[in-house]
């Protein structure tokens, strides 16, 4: 079976691993400053704070915006589930807008016909590794004085059209470093950090609300344990050494499914770059023609050795959305259309041209043999 996802390590990330776990700083020591470093440097930001997870620096960075129970923050109702989870964990309220129908990220005529009294920031997400609307939806903070926390969580690598790579654009924003993303730390994520004191605060929220100079049982402020390990740090440095190379590996995939998938012409592939954005691939996502069986479609593809999944369900009809927040069918049109249709296809850096042409030879005949039984 070909699978969705495998990381990429090799013997770098073995060394650096193994080293670690030699020096007996398991936690706490200094991989995790050299990771943080190495990050930084490679996004061209002053500073990043590594965390436990994707959701833990998403947790945190709202946290840092500042967001009281009964508040709202506009974002997307494509994304992981976890880039709305983070208001509800602080009592806010995920003020759902609908997407772009081409990028799928958050549509920003939407989110300004959206925003209210109550509405006190803005979470977009870089779905699928392709940038949002930055622009649009700065001016729109500005207007009406409203934070921004970027999920960057799948676009480690992207880059907007004014050159600034995705997450350096001066935001709260945030990375996610588990085993399908571009680069992995196991579990793991980061926060960009736009001033020194957003990092002190949030370097003091992920280590149980301590000080840094403050005894190990001091606590001045409510914290959580958010940090990331340093074998983990270890991994992530051996990525960062690698990154550039890592990402090369996953644009030539998603060229092979390119071209190999190109003469299906009743599927919608992932959009183009367009306008001098430029997409950091993380997953291979095509939307299948409307009144496709999709069940039946992965059904047919695990028989002939291809794992798929839909990918992603709409936020909103999760069950715990619809019985909090009271959500329904039909709020959403774009966002649900494309939920309902969409389909992933193994991705990953090390995936072989064969390997891209045993998948699009297997949806070829899948679609041909149910569109012929209809
Ligand atoms: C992966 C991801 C996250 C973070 O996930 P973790 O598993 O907590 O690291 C957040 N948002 C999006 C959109 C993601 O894809």
């Amino acid at each position: 079976m070909i699978p969705l996802a495998r990381p990429d390590v090799g013997p770098r990330e073995r060394e650096l691993v193994l080293e670690t776990l030699d020096s007996g700083r398991l936690a706490l020591g200094p991989r995790l400053g050299e990771f943080e470093s190495a990050l930084a440097s490679w996004l061209a930001v002053d500073r990043v704070s590594a965390v436990s997870s994707g959701t833990a620096a998403l947790h945190l960075s709202v946290r840092a915006s500042g967001i009281e129970p009964g508040e709202r923050v506009v974002t997307s109702p494509f994304s992981f589930v976890a880039s709305a989870n983070c208001m509800v964990y602080e009592g806010a309220e995920p003020l759902f807008c609908d997407i772009d129908a081409r990028t799928l990220n958050l549509d920003p005529a939407a989110a300004q016909a959206a925003v209210d009294e109550r509405t006190v920031g803005l979470l977009p997400v870089h779905i699928f590794g392709y940038p949002a609307d930055m622009t649009a939806l700065e001016r729109l903070a500005g207007d009406r004085g409203l934070w921004i926390v970027e999920d960057a969580c799948e676009a480690l690598g992207a880059v907007h059209a004014d050159g600034a790579p995705v997450g350096a654009r001066g935001h709260l924003a945030t990375f996610g470093f588990y085993p399908n993303k571009q680069l992995t730390t196991g579990e793991g994520g980061a926060v960009v950090c736009p001033s020194q004191e957003v990092a002190s605060r949030i370097d003091s929220e992920r280590n149980q609300g301590r000080a840094p100079d403050m005894g190990w049982l001091d606590h001045d402020r409510l914290g959580f344990n958010y940090r990331l390990d340093d074998l983990s740090c270890a991994l992530g440095l051996a990525q960062v050494e690698r990154l550039d190379r890592l990402l090369a590996d996953r644009a030539r995939v998603a060229s092979l499914y390119g071209e190999a998938l190109g003469d299906l012409e009743e599927l919608e592939l992932p959009c183009a770059d367009e306008g001098g954005d430029r997409r950091s691939w993380f997953v291979y996502v095509l939307q299948l023609p409307r009144g496709t069986d999709r069940d039946a479609v992965m059904m047919k593809l695990r028989e002939r050795g291809v794992d798929s999944k839909p990918y992603l369900p709409a936020i909103h009809l999760n069950a715990f959305y619809r019985e909090r927040f009271g959500h329904r069918e039909g709020e959403f049109p774009v966002c649900e259309d494309v939920a309902a249709r969409s389909l992933a296809l193994p991705f990953f850096g090390s995936l072989s041209e064969g390997e891209v042409a045993q998948v699009a030879e297997a949806l070829g005949g899948v679609l041909t043999a149910l569109s012929r039984a209809v």
